[in-house]
Parts: C-alpha cells; sequence; structure tokens
C-alpha cells in the first residue's frame, strides 16, 4: 500500500507525488495538519480558512479518485513524524510519495523522516511541484546561483524553451466501482472567513481563461494601479499548491507559443513575475539561511533600526498620515491580500522612513496575507529594504505621495480604504493635511507621523554608515 502526503500542493492536476503514487498501486492519502507550527510559522487565519476549504475540495476530488483523503492532526513537525510513522505502520504502507518544500524545517522535518523510516521497510519518494524550472537548473558559469534576476530569468527561459514543459499525467481511476465519501475536514486553528475567494474550480474554469483571453495582453499597462483589476488574483492558489505553476506557464504557451523567446517583450510582462516566483524559491533552495530571516547582504547586519513602536502601530493599523500607505495597509487587514505596487510602498516605507526592521514587516505580513509564501514575502521585504538579492539599491526610497499620484491619480483606491477622505477634492487627496486645515477638519485624519524629507535623509545616513 502507498500513501500520498500532501502538504503546499493541494490539487490533483499536475500533481507528480500523487501521479506516481496512483502509478504505484492502490494509494491512500493524508494530509496532517500542525496548529503549533504555523502558530510559529505565522500563518494568517484567512490562510488557515483556505486551505480548509481547499482541503475538504481536495477529499471531493480524491473521492471522485475512489482515494479517501484522511486528516491527522500533529501538533508540531516532530509530532507530524511520528503520527505518519504510525499511520503507516498501522495501515501496511510502504512507501510515502509526497513533493517537497523548499523552507528550512521542512527540509529538516522530510531529512527526520527519512531516518525514522530506514530499516522499517518504508521508501519515501520525494517529487518537485512547487516551481516551474527545477531548482538547481538554472545556473551561472561558475554552476552557481545567479544574483542578478535578469540573467537568471534569461537562462529559466532559454531552459523551458530547450526542454519544454512536463505536466504530471492526470491521475486515472482503476477502479469505478469504488465509492468514497470523505468526511469533513476541520483544522484546529484560528480563521478568519476567505470565502470572497471562490475555490480553484472556479479559478480554473473562469479566472485563468478569463484572464489569459481578455486581461493578459493589458498586464503591463495596467498592473501597477491597485484601483483596477489588472493582475491576475491567482497568489493565494499559487501560495497552498491548489494552482500548479507550470500549468499557468502552459496556458500561455498556448495563445503565445513563442513567448519565452524574448523576455523583453512588452508580452513576456506577467511570465515575468512567474520567473521572480521561481527566482524566490531556487534563491530559498541555494541559501537556506534565508530561512533563518537573515540580510542577504550581511553588511546590513549592523544597520541601526529605530523600530519605534508607535510607529509600528501607525503603519500596521493605516494610520500613518500617508494617505496611501494606509490605504494598503487598511485592504491587507480587511481583505488579507494588498496589490504589489502597494507592498512595495509600505514595505519601503515602514523600512526607510520609520527606520523599522524589515522583519516586523515581513511577520505582520504573513500573520494577515492570504497568500503568505515565506520565500515571495521574504524576498519582497528583503527587496524594499535593500539588504536582499538583486534589491533595490538603498538610495532608492519611495515617495508615498509621487507614488499615489502616479499609481492612483483620482485617489479612488484611497477612497475605498480611507473613506474618512472621500470628500477631499482630488488634487488633495494625496497629502489632504493643508485642505483639513484650512476646513478646520484637522480631527478627520491623523498628522503624518515622519517627515518625508527628513526621513528619507534619516534614512539615506543610516544606510550609508553600513557601507
Ligand atoms: P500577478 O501580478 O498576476 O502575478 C502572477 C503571479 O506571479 C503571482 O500570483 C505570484 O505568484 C507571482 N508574483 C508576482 N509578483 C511577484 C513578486 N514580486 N515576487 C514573487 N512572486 C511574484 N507574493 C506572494 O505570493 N506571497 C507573499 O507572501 C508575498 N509577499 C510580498 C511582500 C512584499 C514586501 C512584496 C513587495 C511582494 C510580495 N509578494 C508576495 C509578491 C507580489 O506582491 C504578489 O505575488 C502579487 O501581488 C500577487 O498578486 P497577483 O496574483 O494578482 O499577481
Amino acid at each position: 500500500m502507498n500513501v500520498i502526503w500532501f502538504r503546499k500542493d493541494l490539487r490533483i492536476y499536475d500533481n507528480p507525488a500523487l501521479t506516481k503514487a496512483m502509478e504505484a498501486g492502490a494509494c491512500k492519502a493524508v494530509y496532517i495538519s500542525t496548529p503549533v507550527q504555523w502558530k510559529k510559522h505565522h500563518v494568517a487565519p484567512i490562510q488557515s480558512d483556505f486551505i480548509e476549504r481547499h482541503l475538504n475540495f481536495l477529499a471531493e476530488e480524491l473521492a471522485s479518485l475512489g482515494i479517501i483523503l484522511e486528516h491527522i492532526e500533529a501538533t508540531d513537525f516532530n509530532d507530524q513524524i511520528r503520527q505518519l510513522l504510525d499511520y503507516c505502520i498501522k495501515n501496511n504502507i510502504e512507501n510515502i510519495y509526497t513533493n517537497s518544500e523548499v523552507e528550512i524545517n521542512e527540509q529538516q522535518r522530510d531529512k527526520n523522516l527519512q531516518q525514522a523510516i530506514y530499516n522499517k521497510n518504508i521508501s519515501m519518494h520525494v517529487f518537485e511541484a512547487d516551481v516551474i524550472v527545477s531548482k538547481g537548473k538554472v545556473l551561472n558559469g561558475d554552476n552557481a546561483m545567479y544574483k542578478v534576476f535578469t540573467p537568471f530569468k534569461n537562462n529559466w527561459s532559454n531552459y523551458l524553451t530547450q526542454h519544454g514543459i512536463n505536466l504530471s499525467a492526470p491521475p486515472q481511476v482503476k477502479d469505478s466501482e469504488i465509492k468514497v465519501t470523505p468526511a469533513r475536514i476541520t483544522l484546529n486553528t484560528p480563521k478568519k472567513c476567505s470565502r470572497k475567494w471562490p475555490l480553484v474550480s472556479n479559478v480554473i474554469d473562469k479566472v485563468i481563461p478569463n484572464f489569459i483571453e481578455n486581461k493578459h495582453d493589458e498586464y503591463k499597462a495596467y498592473r501597477d494601479y491597485p484601483a483596477l483589476k489588472g493582475t491576475s488574483g491567482l497568489s493565494p492558489y499559487l501560495a497552498i499548491g491548489a494552482i500548479s505553476p507550470k500549468s499557468l506557464l502552459f496556458n500561455i504557451l498556448q495563445k503565445y507559443p513563442h513567448i519565452l523567446e524574448n523576455p523583453k517583450a512588452d508580452i513576456f510582462c506577467w511570465v515575468n513575475e512567474l520567473a521572480w516566483r521561481d527566482f524566490y524559491k531556487h534563491l530559498l533552495f541555494h541559501f537556506p539561511q534565508l530561512c533563518k530571516h537573515k540580510n542577504f547582504q550581511s553588511k546590513y547586519d549592523n544597520l541601526v533600526w529605530r523600530n519605534t513602536p508607535q510607529h509600528f502601530n501607525a503603519w500596521s493599523q493605516g494610520k500613518t498620515g500617508y494617505p496611501i500607505v494606509d490605504a494598503a495597509m487598511r485592504q491587507l487587514i480587511t481583505t488579507g491580500w494588498m496589490h504589489n505596487r502597494l507592498r512595495m510602498v509600505v514595505a519601503s516605507f515602514l523600512t526607510k522612513h520609520l527606520l523599522i526592521d524589515w522583519r516586523n514587516g515581513e511577520r505582520f505580513f504573513m500573520e494577515h496575507l492570504i497568500d503568505g509564501d515565506y520565500s515571495a514575502n521574504n524576498g519582497g521585504w528583503q527587496w524594499a529594504a535593500s539588504t536582499g538579492c538583486d534589491a533595490q539599491p538603498y538610495f532608492r526610497i519611495f515617495n508615498p505621495i509621487s507614488q499615489s499620484e502616479k499609481f492612483d491619480p483620482d485617489g479612488s483606491f484611497i477612497k475605498k480604504y480611507v473613506p474618512e477622505l472621500k470628500n477631499v477634492p482630488v488634487k488633495h487627496i494625496h497629502f489632504p493635511h493643508k485642505y483639513l486645515a484650512s476646513i478646520s477638519q484637522t480631527n478627520l485624519y491623523p498628522e503624518p507621523i515622519v517627515d518625508h524629507k527628513t526621513a528619507r535623509l534619516d534614512a539615506l545616513a543610516t544606510y550609508k554608515a553600513c557601507g
């Protein structure tokens, strides 16, 4: 008997571990939740809810293949190993099939499991389902990981042009007579309703085809405007593995067969983001220390952060007095998602204007994001803080007022999330303080917690001191 152990790969389509497990013979399926470990990893309640919904959906899909998905609750990763071992012994399991997870604790857990099953007549078969190009396959002339994105992306595209995309064969029902009724799975973790995000079935049937048919061409033009729905909105599904990243590129190639041949073309812009996603996963694979929240550039280990608690509170509650920053933070708190342009703006504001250690922002994001993903989140934060691999140079400091004027020109995004400013005329919306004073309404909205020009000079001096 074989078992497929589901982790961040909650899908049956293009799931190599599932395909191989089913090809190998009779197969069971388990999901082992770890509430204590999730707490340590700051998994957001909205992501927990999203995972629970997708586990129940997966259980139905597996049932149609004659497989029961069993839910086991463990506390942490050590307990996960103990429980899986018990399960294997009880069910005469000889083979565990699973897809790898790149983070350091998860890697260590799998190594511990390999040791635990040694001499017990159980084998472990590990596949890869979280990237488009396998980690370790995109290397520079010295056989090392690239430290700059553009050459990585060029080599990544070349690799795909040469090797094509190999999706795992869809699993086949062996015995259509088998009738399985899935039991409801409930995760014992804090949860926040995620129902604004439909189940992946709807996304595969409607959202992805609509994006590729109608929105992909305009992605470059609209992707930076948070008031428009210019991006795909697929990150929550990719983060829990409900969608295969390879299948997305496969679908794009059906419409644009030559897209990989010119990574500079406008039409490549969305694929470029999928390449960034792979880049950060490859980085974690090659530099596992990143999982310990280390600066990629160690020269910034000596940076003197101010970490003023009142400033962090104002930022996290959307009360900094900078409307675009506040609107973005309120979008995150209320919806569990934030537009990419705004993630860059608020991360730059926290680290540079407020000189608050990026790790505080990284953690806050994980605690609230439905798409929380260690590699993309760590990569994004270190990019914005200028401590990362191929990061924003330290002297580039987003001006929150000009970012707002450029990317929310009519203030409609601000007005949606900062409704107290709904009657402010457009020409004042990006920095409304003088206007509010002129109508004696200064109590409507917080004063700016820092002055942009002074904060910028402080940040330049603080970063420069690290050499
Ligand atoms: P689209 O623009 O449609 O892009 C398609 C897919 O490409 C996304 O779903 C995502 O998987 C990937 N992608 C896009 N941009 C990036 C990027 N810059 N880095 C890595 N992958 C990318 N993304 C997460 O999935 N989880 C996170 O926890 C996360 N934290 C971030 C923190 C910061 C500070 C920053 C600057 C970015 C972060 N991102 C994170 C990346 C990006 O903001 C989101 O992936 C994107 O906003 C998701 O929206 P979308 O699905 O509509 O993306």
